[in-house]
Formats: structure tokens, sequence, C-alpha cells
């Protein structure tokens, strides 16, 4: 077993130091009688020198190093697999968290950034009809440490793969800069751990992420919305809409019954993120659903007097399916129609296509779970 093997490795008695806050590790220093002060310290170590023991640094009192090496285990969390696009680079990583089940990320490398999308759920409850994760049903929420688990493996895999970053033309240095809540789950079903995971995203001592750089993806949950916003009421939303049309909607997402659509758009509006920076709406088109000029004008109707940036997602293909993408001519006859009524507007072709890891695409099948 290979050294980050031994330390990933789940000990289901121990804490993941990966779930503290700068405030619980202060906390935890004052127990074990040192300075809270340590905590910097300690997440320095694990966030930008990536050590696997961070209680080993110099300079941490001898009984809190015993005590973190005794309590808590690093993630949890290992890389069971990994499968890299021969198109973009980007690479599709099976995860393997603690009580065995899995989930899926990808990382996904652009001019001068490196992006990663993170699961938030093992499999998905909201049955949206495009997506694979959402055939698989709920199995449960993940917790902070799991999530921030995802970012600090890939970027140990980032570390360890210099030829990944010299291919890309990308600095040695280079880690993760972005991070968007878009594989597998409905981030908004499990907001305490989302939130708590991008408190430590931002962490100043830790990955120092900004805020603006992390988007959390949702179908529309309200409830979970609200809680998310008590603890970031400045987080970055992206709002999957896929259909301006009620009725419709309902089908492509059966969440719309629970919170249409209309009434989130009325709550959106009113925050202030949306005046100050605007909204990301996302719409996965799909022939002969949902792609007429129709339904171009419902979503521009929809969207009146809004501050909007919509990105249109041409369908990934999912296995069996009677769904498919728009041709060409479609896609942008529908883009131009938004075009022209005068929002910002962009067909976005996902990437990892080819390794099943675009947008809908993620899945673990019961078998490998
Ligand atoms: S699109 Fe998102 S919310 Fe819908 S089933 Fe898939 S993972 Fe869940």
């Amino acid at each position: 077993m290979d050294v980050l093997a031994q330390i990933t490795e789940s000990k289901p008695e121990s804490a993941s130091f990966l779930g503290l806050t700068i405030e619980d590790a202060g906390q935890l220093c004052v127990k074990s009688g040192a300075s809270p002060i340590h905590a910097r310290d300690l997440f320095r170590a694990v966030y930008k020198d990536n050590q696997l023991k961070p209680w080993e640094r110099p300079g941490i009192p001898k009984k809190l190093a015993s005590d973190l090496a005794n309590g808590f285990q690093l993630t949890g969390l290992r890389i069971h697999s990994e499968n890299q696009s021969r198109y973009d680079s980007s690479v599709k990583f099976l995860i393997e968290l603690g009580d065995k089940s899995q989930v899926e990320m990808v990382l996904m490398p652009e001019a001068k950034r490196i992006t990663l999308c993170v699961s938030s759920q093992v499999g998905c409850a909201q049955a949206c009809i495009f997506c694979h994760t959402g055939r698989m049903g709920l199995t449960r929420n993940l917790s902070a440490a799991e999530i921030v688990g995802q970012v600090w493996l890939a970027n140990h895999w980032i570390s360890t793969h210099g030829d990944w970053l010299l291919k890309l033309g990308l600095p040695a240095h280079q880690r993760i800069s972005n991070i968007v809540f878009m594989g597998m789950g409905e981030p908004l079903d499990n907001p305490e751990a989302v939130g708590k995971a991008i408190s430590i995203l931002i962490d100043p001592f830790g990955y120092n992420l900004a805020k603006r750089k992390i988007s959390v993806s949702t179908a529309g949950h309200m409830d979970g919305l609200d809680r998310l916003l008590r603890l970031h009421p400045d987080v970055r939303l992206a709002i999957s809409v896929h259909s301006a049309f009620d009725h419709e909607r309902s089908k492509i997402m059966p969440i719309n019954r629970r919170w249409p659509l209309k009434d989130l758009i009325a709550k959106l509006k009113d925050l202030p993120t949306h005046k100050e920076n605007g909204l990301l709406l996302q719409y996965t088109l799909i022939a002969g659903v949902n792609d007429s000029t129709d339904h171009a004008r419902e979503l521009i109707r929809l969207v009146d007097g809004m501050n909007v940036k919509i990105n249109l997602i041409p369908l990934n293909p999912v296995g069996p399916s009677r769904l498919s993408s728009p041709n060409v001519d479609r896609l942008e006859a529908f883009r131009d129609e938004i075009y022209r009524a005068g929002h910002r507007v962009m067909v976005r072709y996902s990437k990892g296509q080819d390794i099943g890891g675009a947008c809908g695409q993620l899945v673990v099948s019961q078998k490998d779970a």
C-alpha cells in the first residue's frame, strides 16, 4: 500500500481533520493545553503544504500532536480509479469513502485555471430525467470532511502529476482555483455540510479560495437555499432551469412540483448577490423537449428585468435513453433568440464527455458501490 493510501485509509473510529473549521481546530488546540494559534500552522500544513500528517509539523506541541495523531485521520477517502479524457485532459475520479460507498469528481483544466466539480451526496433524490445520478436514488449525504477531502485528494493528485500540468502549459505550482458543486447530488439537499465545506475552503490559512470562485448548483431546493444563505449570504449560485414552462419543468425536474420555478425566481430576484453580480442560469437543451423558439421566448419572459447569464448545455448522452441533444442549427437559433433579447448567453459544451464525466453523466453502478 503506498503512503497516501495508508494515510488516507479509513479508520472508522477517527474523525477526519478535513471536517474541521479553523475555529474547531483552535478549540482542539486549547483542549490539548496548547494555544489556538497552532490551528493556523495545522491548516497551513494540510492545505498549503499538502502534508499528510500535519501534527508532525515542527513547532506543534507534543501533547497536541499526539492527541491529533490518535484521534484524527486526514481524509478517510481514497482515489479508487481515474480516467483521463483524450480530448480535453479532464480527469474523472472514482472516490471511495470510509464506508466503501463511492462518488465521482471531475478535474477540468482550462487556459489559466483548474476547476474541480465535487459531489455532495452519494446518488441523488431529485430524479431529473436527463441525469444518470438521478437514476441512482439517494444513498446518503456527504460530510463536510468528505467534500473538502475531494479537493485535498485532487490537489494532491495534481502535485504528483507535473506531466499533466506541463502538457496543459500550466505552471508547476498551479492547483485547483475554482470549485463547482455540480457533481453527484443536489447540494442544497445537504446545505449544512456544503456550507461548512465552503467555510473551510475559503479560510485564509487554508486554500484561501475566493468565494466568487465557488459555485453551488441547484435544481431549486428552496428550503436548502434558505439554510445555506444563513451560513453564506453571498454564496454564488447556478440555477438549473431546463424549461420556463411550469408543467414541463415538473416533468423534467420533479423538484418543481414542490418548489415551482416562479417562486424560486421571485426569491432569487431579491438576493443582494443577484443585484450585485447577476445570477447564473443553466439550461440543458433536449431535442424536441425544451428547445423550441417558444421555449426560448418563455425563458426570456421569466428573466425579464433580471441580471442573468444563461449557459445553454447541449444534452450529454446518458446510456439507453430516448433523449438527445438538438442539432447545431437549433442550438444557435435558441441562443440567438435570447441574445437578441439583450441577455448574456453562451453554449457550453461539457468537458469529459468521452469519460462519462460531463454534466448529468456521473454515476456509480450498484455493482461498483
Ligand atoms: S441533475 Fe442534479 S439535482 Fe437533478 S438528479 Fe442529477 S444530480 Fe440530482
